[in-house]
This record gives C-alpha cells, structure tokens and sequence, in this order.
C-alpha cells in the first residue's frame, strides 16, 4: 500500500472505534464519530469543488475542528495550508495568494483577522467560520454547514505518496517566510520514526500544546492518531489550564516550545500542583538552557527530551533521549547531553560539515553546517525554484544551522549560520554571548549581532532591552562580558531598544536588526 496520510484515521477507527479520540472544551469525539465526520467534512469539500492537489488553509488554535480538518483535506486528495494564528492581516493575504488557496476555514475567535482583508484574497472563493458569531454572519457556519453533508464513504481519489499533502509556511526568521512542499510520504515516514522514538502508543493521552498549524505541532495529528492514543484540545497556552488538564485526563505527553516549559516550571514552583509522574515532555523549537534539564526532572519527576528539526524537513532530525548504552553516564553529564539537540533519529543521516564539505571532528568543540539526508526532506520550496536549488545540493538539505558534535555523536545547535560572527577567523556563537548577557540583571532581552571591524573583520555588538527599574551603561555591559567570556567574543557596542523584532512565535529576527544597525551607521 502507498504512504498515504488517510491509513492513519482508517485504522484508529478499526482498532479503536468507541475509544475518545478528541476532548476539546468539554466536548469527546470517539474515533468512529471522527471518521463520521471527517467523511462529512470530505464531502462537503468535494461539493465545493476542492480537487485533488488544490489548497485548503486552516485558521484555528488546537482544536476537534483542526484535528479533522487534517483528514478532511486529506480524503479528497487536497493540500493542507495551516496558517500561524499569531500573524498579521496582510501575512495571511501574502500566504493565501501565495499558496492560491482555494477554501478558507476559520476559528471564530480568529475570524476578525481575515475580515479586514477579505477583499484582498485573490483565490479564495469559500470562507467557513467554526460557529456562528455574529461577526460573521454573513459566511458559512461550520456546524451546520457540516450537520447537512452526507456521511456515505467519500470516493477517495487516486493519491500517490509522492503527492503534495500540505503547504507550511516556515517562521520567517531570517527572512520573507517560505512555502514547504511535504508530501504523503515525508509524513508518513516522518511519523512512524518520532512514534519509535517517543514510544507512542494507545496507552497514551496527548495534550496538543505546541500549535498543529506549526511544523513542531503539525505531526502530532499524525503519530497520536495512528496509534489511537487520546488527543486533549487546549485554545490557549496558560500553565494554569495545563496543569488542570494533565491532572483532569492524566496526560502522559506534551510537546512545547521551551519558553513555555519556563513557564509551566515557574507556575509549578510557585503553586505546586498536584501533577502524575513521568510525563514525557518533548522540547522542540530551539533550545532550554541545560539547568532546565535538571529542574523539570527533579521538581516535576517529568522525562525530559529534546528533538531539532525544521519545517524543510518535516521536521525532525536529531533527539536527545539517552540511549540505553549511555545510561551509565553520571547524572549531570546525561542532563548535559539532554540539552543538546541530540543524534540522528532512524533514517536520518545527519552530519556537520566545514566549508569543504568534510565532517569537522567530533570533540565538541569544532564548528559546521549541518546537513541533513532524510525520509523527512521537503518535495522543495512553493514557486521557488531558486530557494530550493540552493538548500537541497546533491540531495543534502543545507539546514543553515551551526552545530558542534561530541564523541557520543550528539550534536548542539550552535547558532544560525547567518548569526554567526566572525572575528579574527575565529567563529563566535551570537547565542553563547546572548547567554553571558543574560547574566547581567539589568538586562531583560539581549540579541547580538556581527557588527563590522576594521581589524577583525566582525565584532559582536548587542541589541538590549533594559528590564524595568533597572540602570545600565554600554561601557557596564562591555565590561561585563568581558568578565563572563573570552575577549575575543565579549561585545564591543550595545544599541539600547523598547523591544526587539519577534516572529508569530517569538525568535528574534536578527535579520532587522542587522539592517537597523547598517541604517544607524550609514
Ligand atoms: P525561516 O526559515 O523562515 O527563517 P525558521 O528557520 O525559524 O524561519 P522553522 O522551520 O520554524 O523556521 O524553524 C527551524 C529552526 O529552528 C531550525 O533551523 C533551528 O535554527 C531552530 N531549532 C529547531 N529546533 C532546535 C533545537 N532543538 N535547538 C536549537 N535550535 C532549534
Ligand atoms: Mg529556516
């Protein structure tokens, strides 16, 4: 049988019928009901028109309606656009044009960032809010919209693995956010490695905190449903509804974002809540400090991993789950290996090379690109040719990542390739010197760029967000990271700011505040 997404929820519905599938806001959906209407769903969308490969975009935080708009686009061959819930008008305009998405579906709550541009969309002929508001009520009101669609097994089309099934746009950090083609087959794929390695299975009961419509959310939908594990929904990210959530179903899994770990732990250390032992809770996105490691272990009793990836690639690459060999290890050596990004998960070749293109030493110390070969790979860039010719050479995918390896092979994300600063032919980590910084009280926010040096080339100079009541001089913080690193790495030149430039999901884009710099210069 083909890679296809669809064999996911066939089989949850065959194994696990009357089993809940989704709790989401008081309301459970067993398997069986989900097929029900994801069937519904699918044939609503083939009334409208949507054929095989056409576009489908998703508006909505973590709930039942974005679980099965999954399988709904799925069934009639389509390609899912999630879309960033974080975003301005304007990004949704360029993403829905760009993609030239056909049917629009909305979350109600979200439905008031789409209205002002409607008249912007230029392909869209179909917007379909989640319920009725009166906001909008001039569209179509998902509830009864779907109650009215036959539920009759929708003739599926013929889908190949190679077929496109979804469209993410990335975060836009270091630039204009791009379109990724992944297909039946990346996913798939990608979903019975992380399944292995994660150990997922019908025991489980997930809580979705990472967003589905992110590439670190999206695959969930994927591993959690094929093995008829309990998916919990949650609108918003708040430590104190987490909490009541994990106790209330005895969750077992979490996926997020390290800033909302920081979180979750603050609240904890504040409130104590009663919680079960030994969740797991998977870290993607960029990585925690390795003192988290040990906090989330011992406060929490909670399994603590970290996964990299990207959306290029699906979007997991390494994990950082101590293998059984390396159980052995003191403690404080396998929490530092923890907060590393990790080695390569199966079927994923994944090395650090130099500009020459060969492996740098594994010492940990020795500084490369990451490259990576894998099921995970995107099809490439939406309409853009020239963007994928130069990220995937000679069927590497040049992620753009720095990285060290140590003699275990577990690889640590450095800083981006394009963050990197270069001083005297020696490569400084704009992170490591972010970190000293934030040592320093005063300072509430730091990012660190490469700032032109008429002896070295580049020099390290900081954007500082001052934290409120606090008091600090260029010259105080110069000092300072002197005191913290190597000379060669301490900043030279710090520009004072109110805020400093933010994706949807909260990494700093260095790539404005270069230009700013190069603006305040000349
Ligand atoms: P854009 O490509 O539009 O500039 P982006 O790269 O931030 O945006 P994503 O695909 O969402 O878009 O993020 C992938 C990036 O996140 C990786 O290339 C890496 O820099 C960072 N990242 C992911 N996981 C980790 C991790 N565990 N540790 C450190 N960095 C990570
Ligand atoms: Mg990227």
């Amino acid at each position: 049988a083909p890679l296809v997404l669809t064999h996911f929820l066939d089989r949850a519905v065959a194994l696990y019928g009357d089993k809940p599938a989704m709790i989401c806001s008081g309301r459970t959906v067993t398997y069986r009901q989900l097929g029900e209407r994801v069937r519904r769903l699918a044939n609503g969308l083939r009334e409208l028109g949507v054929r095989k490969g056409e576009r489908v975009a998703y508006l909505a935080p973590n709930t039942l309606e974005m679980l099965e708009g999954f399988y709904g686009v799925f069934e009639v061959g389509g390609v899912m656009v999630p879309l960033n819930t974080r975003l301005k008008p304007d990004d949704y305009v360029f993403i829905l044009n760009h993609s030239e998405t056909k049917v629009l579906f909305v979350d109600q709550e979200l439905y008031g960032l789409i209205a002002p541009v409607k008249n912007k969309l230029e392909t869209v002929e179909e917007i379909i809010v989640h319920h009725k508001t009166e906001a909008a009520i001039d569209e179509t009101a998902y509830d009864e919209w779907l109650a009215a669609q036959s539920s009759a097994p929708v003739p599926r089309p013929m889908i190949d693995e190679n077929d496109i099934c979804s469209l993410l746009y990335t975060s836009g950090t270091t630039g204009n956010p791009k379109g990724v083609m992944l297909t039946h087959r990346n996913n798939y794929l990608h979903a019975l490695v992380t399944m292995h390695h994660l150990r997922v299975s019908d025991r489980d009961t997930y809580l979705h905190v990472l967003p589905m419509f992110h590439v670190n959310g999206w695959g969930a939908p994927f591993y959690y449903t094929a093995n008829g594990a309990t998916q919990i929904g949650l609108r918003k990210v708040d430590p104190k509804i987490i909490f009541e959530l994990v106790k209330e179903h005895q969750v077992t899994v979490m996926h997020m974002a390290p800033t909302v770990l920081t979180m979750l732990l603050q609240y904890y250390e504040q409130y104590q809540p009663d919680v079960p032992e030994g969740v797991r809770i998977v870290i993607a996105g960029s990585a925690p400090p390795p003192a988290f490691v040990a906090r989330v272990e011992e406060k929490l009793d909670w399994e603590f991993i970290q996964v990299y990836g990207m959306t290029e690639s699906s979007p997991l690459s390494t994990i950082s789950l101590i293998r059984p060999q390396l159980d052995g290890l003191p403690v404080e050596q396998k929490q530092r290996l923890k907060a590393k990004a990790g080695y390569p998960m199966i079927g994923c070749e994944v090395k650090v090379v130099d500009e020459n293109g060969d492996e740098v030493p594994h010492n940990g110390r020795a500084i490369g690109e990451v490259i990576v070969r894998s099921h995970g790979v995107m099809k490439g860039y939406w309409k853009n040719e020239e963007a994928t010719a130069a990220t995937i050479r000679d069927g590497w995918l040049y992620t753009g990542d720095m990285a060290t390896v140590d003699e275990y092979g577990h690889i640590d994300i450095v800083d981006r390739k394009k963050d990197i600063i270069i001083s005297g032919g020696e490569n400084i980590s704009s992170i490591e010197v972010e970190g000293a910084l934030y040592e320093h009280p005063a300072v509430l926010e730091a990012a660190v760029i490469a700032a032109p040096h008429e002896k070295w080339g580049e020099t390290p100079h900081a954007f500082v967000v001052v934290r409120p009541g606090h008091n600090v001089t260029e010259e105080e913080l110069i000092a300072f990271s002197r005191e913290k690193l190597a000379h060669f790495k301490a900043i030279t030149g710090v520009t004072f700011v109110d805020e400093l430039p933010k994706t949807a999901s909260g990494k700093i884009q260095k790539v404005h505040l270069r230009r700013q710099y190069w603006d305040a210069v000349g």
